[in-house]
C-alpha cells in the first residue's frame, strides 16, 4: 500500500507550516547561508548567531513548499544550542528517517517527516533548511550590524 500525499502533511508539518517559529531575518546573526531547490522553488536563508562553538540564536527566511518551510521551522527549534557535531547528528538521524521511513520514537517531532521518504522528489525540500544550517556553521563569521568599532 502506497503512503498518501496528506499522510506525508502530518500534524506536526502543518503547524510549523502554519506558525513557523523563528521566521525572519535575524539582526544579529554572525553567519548566514542561503540553500534554494530549483526542482520545488524552494528558497531558504538561515541565519545563525554563533557563541564560541554554539548556535546561541537562529533563524530562518524563505518560501516554497510546505515541507521545506516546516522542515526548515523545525530545524531551527531543534539545533538551537547545539555545537556543530551534536548538528551533524541529528542530521544523519533526519536523513534517515526522510530517506528510509523509519523513525526511532526518541526523535518525536522529526519523525513527522518519515512520510517523506515515499516521495523521493521531496527529500530534497526536507533537507534545505538542514543544508543552509550546515552551510552557515562552516562558513566565516561575518560583521555583525550591531558593532562596537570605537578603536581609532
Ligand atoms: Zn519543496
Amino acid at each position: 500500500m502506497s503512503a498518501d500525499l496528506t499522510e506525508l502533511y502530518q500534524q506536526v508539518i502543518l503547524d510549523h507550516n502554519r506558525r513557523p517559529r523563528n521566521r525572519g531575518k535575524l539582526p544579529t546573526a554572525n553567519r548566514v547561508a542561503h540553500g534554494d531547490n530549483p526542482t520545488c522553488g524552494d528558497q531558504c536563508s538561515v541565519y545563525l548567531r554563533m557563541d564560541g562553538d554554539r548556535i546561541a540564536e537562529i533563524s530562518f527566511d524563505g518560501s516554497g513548499c510546505a515541507i521545506s518551510q516546516a522542515s526548515a521551522s523545525l530545524m531551527t527549534t531543534q539545533i538551537k544550542g547545539k555545537t556543530a557535531p551534536e548538528v551533524q547528528t541529528l542530521y544523519k538521524n533526519f536523513h534517515d528517517i526522510v530517506t528510509t521511513g523509519n523513525a526511532p520514537e526518541e526523535i518525536s517531532d522529526l519523525g513527522a517527516f518519515a512520510g517523506v521518504h515515499a516521495f523521493p522528489a521531496r527529500i530534497k525540500c526536507a533537507t534545505l533548511g538542514w543544508h543552509a544550517a550546515i552551510e552557515a556553521m562552516k562558513s566565516d563569521p561575518m560583521p555583525t550590524t550591531t558593532t562596537e568599532s570605537h578603536v581609532d
